[in-house]
């Protein structure tokens, strides 16, 4: 469900028409709905609501300040995964005791600013890890708290580019290793080992994988606990899915997500962590674009639009669907053809859509490209020396540019000459 509606004839964000924005700001542009951040947010805390349960948002799917700080004001946590995002959410007004620092490759510096920001947990992903955390956490006279990140071996039956837990992707420490890994790590100064980290893959839209996962990580709790290791916080990652196929691929309600979590692991007396990205961001934000060109190809018509695939990389990285609207509803009503919505990137794989029974497009006409909230902006490059594509926050009737368009001269002038081609 999310705040994208037809009023008088034109897609509105919230109480904001789309057209007026697109004169205001140009295009393309991001737009987010804040009602439907604080709908998605709202509806998982709800539906935890009798648990003990943290939600951390997971930066990487969106990191725009504006999103950020909206988030932390409905109180969340976040989900980190670099230096760069631990900033943002430090930025955004976020408490560093509602972080957690995920990912393979953290570096030793990014540990120590992390150790000194007072974050509340580090997901450790392998024994080389532990021991530089280990390592940096002594010598800063201070302990990390760390989940390890644990790999189940299951099939999140998702895109094979985004899933997560079976044992032959990067991620995690086998199953079977895991209580030596768990031994060992008492025996190093600087850690306070604690937490079970699992996160199996993303837009994941059936709960049994997430069921193996979690009897997995029930079963290893106890299995830890009967060794004497002290287990206070459970983190189960993301990963619930978002329908990008309007009503047609309906992921599981979170208060059945929540219902599992209670069933396998609410016995547990361990703290829950919940690091959603997707479901929060997914359908809070749309891509605006507008049509330059329409021509007839050999089979099908190719829509030129001015966005491209350096704007939103997820059809051609993830083989993605996003639907296709109209920003003008009568334009729905025209001869329906099929045809590839394409942007003006010299690459084959630049393309928003492709053979769709769209309505004949015509040159001016505004496109929204939806549920583009979530792995959209935060992936968006100047490939082709393109501007980056701003962003728009709207919250009823008012509306904010929170990330704007650059200048062509900010653009060219992050580059710099070395003095042997400088003229001067
Ligand atoms: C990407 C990621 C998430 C968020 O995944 P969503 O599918 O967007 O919910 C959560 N945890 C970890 C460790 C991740 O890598």
């Amino acid at each position: 469900m999310h705040h994208f509606t037809y009023k008088d004839g034109v897609l509105h964000a919230e109480d904001v028409s789309l057209p007026r924005l697109a004169a205001e700001v140009g295009t393309p542009f991001y737009c987010y709905s804040t009602a439907t951040l604080e709908r998605h947010y709202t509806v998982l805390a709800d539906a935890f609501s009798g648990q003990d349960a943290v939600i951390c948002f997971a930066v990487k799917a969106n990191s725009n300040q504006g999103v950020l700080a909206t988030m932390a004001r409905l109180g969340a946590g976040m989900d980190v995964v670099s230096e760069g995002e631990l900033r943002r959410a430090r930025a955004a007004g976020v408490a560093a005791d509602k972080i957690i620092f995920a990912g393979v490759g953290k570096s030793r510096d990014e540990m120590a600013y992390a150790l000194r920001e007072g974050i509340f947990s580090f997901n450790v992903e392998s024994e080389p890890e532990l021991i530089a955390l280990s390592d940096v956490a002594a010598g800063l006279g201070v302990t990390a708290r760390v989940a390890l990140r644990v790999n189940p071996d299951v099939d999140a039956k998702t895109h094979a580019k985004i899933s997560t837990g079976k044992s032959e992707n990067k991620f995690g420490v086998p199953y079977l290793d895991a209580p030596r890994l768990y031994t060992a790590a008492r025996a190093l100064p600087g850690l306070d080992v604690s937490g079970i980290h699992m996160h199996i893959g993303s837009q994941i839209t059936d709960l049994a994988p997430f069921r193996d996962a979690f009897r997995l990580m029930r079963d290893l709790a106890l299995d830890l606990r009967r060794d004497g290791h002290e287990i206070h916080h459970l983190d189960i990652g993301g990963g619930l899915g978002v329908p990008y196929h309007g009503d047609a691929d309906l992921p599981p309600h979170p208060d059945a997500y929540a219902r599992l979590v209670k069933d396998l692991l609410g016995d547990l007396e361990a703290r829950i962590y919940l690091e959603p990205g997707r479901m929060i961001v997914g359908n809070a934000g749309i891509l605006v674009t507008r049509v330059l060109y329409a021509k007839a190809g050999a089979g099908k018509r190719f829509t030129i639009v001015d966005a491209a695939m350096n704007d939103l990389l997820r059809p051609t990285l993830y083989e993605a669907y996003h639907e296709v609207w109209p920003v003008a509803a009568a334009r729905a009503s025209s001869p329906k053809s099929l045809q590839d919505i394409v942007g003006p990137v010299c690459e084959t794989g630049d393309y928003l859509a492709t053979d769709r029974e769209l309505p004949a497009f015509e040159p001016d006409d505004l496109i929204a490209v939806m549920t583009a909230g979530a792995y959209g902006a935060v992936m968006s490059s100047t490939y082709n020396t393109r501007l980056l594509v701003p962003e728009i926050l709207v919250c009823g009737a008012e509306y904010g540019v929170v990330r704007p368009r650059p200048s062509y001269d900010e653009l060219i002038g992050l580059d710099r000459l070395p003095r042997w081609l400088s003229k001067a």
